[in-house]
């Protein structure tokens, strides 16, 4: 039976219950863990997270379990006993990742090893286990830097999380969806099936008329609206925020064409944001909240909503084994 891999060890894909694919327990830009500004205790992380995830597990029970996938990965305030004690305390299955979320975030040490070297350290990360805590990544994160155009260094990450993995089996998540041609050629010459990509950040607010969604769909790429809840109607919204009924309408165009095998959606929350204030009134819980009910609304049925949250993210997060051997 296909396995996910969580921060507590290894579950039964079919035991993930509805999956929300692309969260943060808490991102922050390198250095940020010694900022005096926005330096928070240990309390008041707990405090900001626990109601959160609980509020998550509650209104998972329905579909039997309750998945988090953090999508930090490395340098970005990434912290696995953390996670691992709010997952053991609150019963929410938290996959963690391995990468980067963009090349913009790499450290000096990350952004001068060669593709090999990524690729090692991404593989040690998904099989061996993160740093001496055991756990093992469920997921690889990827990323386009600032300037929404694919730098060296991205280029070079998402070479070594393609060898990744092939190696491993575990799926790839990217940071934005613009600039997807050098990626989608990247994949292609490594061999990975881009059914285990999902393009993340496909419905934010400023990548629309730059990303080529229903194009990355057609290659057999798995969309991420990804970015739900950041709505311009927001007190205080950010600069990728987007009007709420436009995105709604978006992500629909997808179901009424067929093509929900192709979407992947999570709201890319923050429990406790590192180094920042994060985007006040903005959760995980908006997908119940908001989500959930509109889709309803829309005329979306059931089984389609368990589709895009239980099943669809059980495939693309389920350790594959690829029999080919590649470069
Ligand atoms: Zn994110």
């Amino acid at each position: 039976m296909a396995r996910v891999n969580t921060v507590l060890g290894a579950v039964p894909a079919a035991e993930l219950g509805f999956v929300a694919v692309h969260e943060h327990i808490g991102y922050g830009m390198p250095g940020s863990e010694l900022d005096t500004q926005w330096w928070k205790t240990p309390e008041q992380r707990y405090e900001e997270t626990v109601p959160k995830l609980r509020a998550f597990h509650d209104s998972c029970r329905p579909y039997g379990a309750a998945t988090f996938v953090d999508a930090t990965g490395i340098c970005n305030g990434r912290d696995i006993p953390y996670y691992q004690s709010l997952s053991e305390k609150t019963g929410v299955h938290i996959v963690a990742s391995t990468g980067f979320v963009g090349g913009d975030t790499a450290l000096p040490f990350f952004e001068r090893a060669s593709v090999d070297y990524l690729a090692d350290q991404f593989v040690h990360e998904t099989t061996v286990g993160i740093g001496s805590t055991g756990a093992k990544a469920g997921i690889i994160k990827v990323g386009v830097s600032r300037g929404f155009q694919m730098k060296e260094l991205d280029l070079r990450i998402y070479r070594a999380a393609a060898r990744a993995a092939l190696a491993t089996g575990v799926p790839i998540f990217t940071h934005l969806a613009v600039n997807a041609e050098p990626a989608i050629e990247i994949f292609g010459e490594e061999g990975l099936p881009l059914d285990r990509v999902l393009f993340g950040h496909a419905d934010d607010g400023i990548s629309q008329g730059l990303v080529r969604d229903r194009w990355i769909a057609e290659q057999g790429g798995r969309i991420g609206f990804d970015t739900f809840g950041y709505d311009l109607e927001l007190p205080d919204p950010p600069f990728w925020g987007r009007p709420r009924a436009e995105r709604l309408e978006h992500f629909l165009g997808y179901l009424r064409d067929g093509l929900v095998d192709s979407v992947l959606a999570s709201a890319d929350a923050n429990c406790s944001p590192l180094g920042w204030p994060g985007v006040k009134g903005h959760t995980v819980n908006y997908l119940f909240e908001v989500l959930l009910p509109a889709l309803r609304e829309a005329g979306i049925d059931e089984d389609t909503i368990t589709r895009i949250f239980v099943d669809l993210p059980a495939d693309f997060l389920s350790i594959k084994t690829f029999s080919h051997t590649h470069h």
